[in-house]
């Protein structure tokens, strides 16, 4: 049997590609289950989802704990070590990442290969929702999910011209994934800074969930407060000259303040991630 763990946060269709994977095994003969795990719904909010297959019917139904894959469907979730840290000996971290494999801090028994789902949903998709954009590479590293099953589970999801795009992004993954690598250090840090999972306002520091994140033009901005009153994550203070001004570890870049400004004055532009 074959475990996988799927680390994504909501928005980014995590869950969707753990149905996606399931349904490819078993286009390719093998019985599969994939299991969803998340709380209250909410954009930009870390998820997991687990996906099992074998060549016998799976009964177990408990969570995945060791998983031989773990897909990382953003930049900031695959720095973590705490992923790295619960993989099976000799496991396989795939990490949607600009980076090159070998520049990612993670240490273990594990390998590690790279992909950049972002670039490629965009480019194909025009929104940065990663699951059909990682999928092709991991099909790449999992010699059990052919791409062929794969196209065909994503078309069942999404029919028609949406499916085309899709499918057109996994591939372009699959031709893009760096080679595996094994990582450098062995032993993995003792102290690990866990995933944020959760809370709202300035307290919690969600910076890491931006892929885009807003700028407000003062010169448009009327004063309206609209976004202070909309923003999900209170991640709006109010300055002294009368204009909203973004704080940076409460936003995690939903774009809700952008979407409900009535002048147009926020605009939301993509987050460079630095090593
Ligand atoms: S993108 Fe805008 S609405 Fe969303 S959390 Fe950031 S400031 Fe708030
Ligand atoms: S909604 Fe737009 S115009 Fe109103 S305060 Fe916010 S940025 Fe300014």
């Amino acid at each position: 049997m074959i475990e996988i763990r799927l680390h994504g946060r909501g928005g980014q269709g995590a869950v969707t590609a753990s149905r996606i994977i399931a349904a490819a095994a078993f286009e390719d003969g093998l019985y599969s289950q994939a299991i969803p795990m998340y709380g209250t719904e909410r954009r930009g909010a870390p998820l997991t989802a687990y996906v099992r297959i074998d060549n016998v019917r799976v009964r177990e139904r408990e969570l995945v704990h060791t998983p031989d894959y773990s897909i990382c469907f953003d930049e900031f979730i695959s720095m973590n070590q705490t992923i790295a840290n619960s993989m099976k000996p000799g496991g396989i971290v795939l990490a949607n990442s600009k980076f090159k494999p070998e520049e990612l801090p993670l240490a273990g028994d594990i390998k590690i290969a790279c992909v950049d789902a972002t670039g490629i949903a965009i480019k194909h998709l025009g929104r940065p929702i990663t699951n059909t954009a990682i999928l092709g590479a991991f099909c790449k590293l999992c010699p059990e999910v052919s791409l062929k099953g794969v196209e065909k589970a994503i078309y069942k999801y999404f029919p028609g011209r949406v499916g085309d795009m899709n499918v057109a992004a996994a591939r372009a993954s699959y031709e893009q994934v760096t080679d595996l690598i094994t990582a450098k250090n062995k032993e993995p840090p003792k102290q690990v800074e866990e995933i944020v999972s959760g809370g709202y306002g300035a307290l919690k520091d969600v910076s890491g969930w931006r892929v885009f994140e807003p700028v407000i033009d003062e010169e448009k901005c009327i004063g309206c407060k609209t976004c202070w009153i909309y923003c999900p994550e209170a991640a709006l203070e109010w300055t002294a000259n009368n204009k909203p001004a973004m704080i940076s570890r409460a936003c995690k870049g939903c774009g809700v303040c952008a979407n409900e400004c009535p002048v147009k004055a926020i605009e939301m532009v993509r987050v460079q991630v630095k090593k």
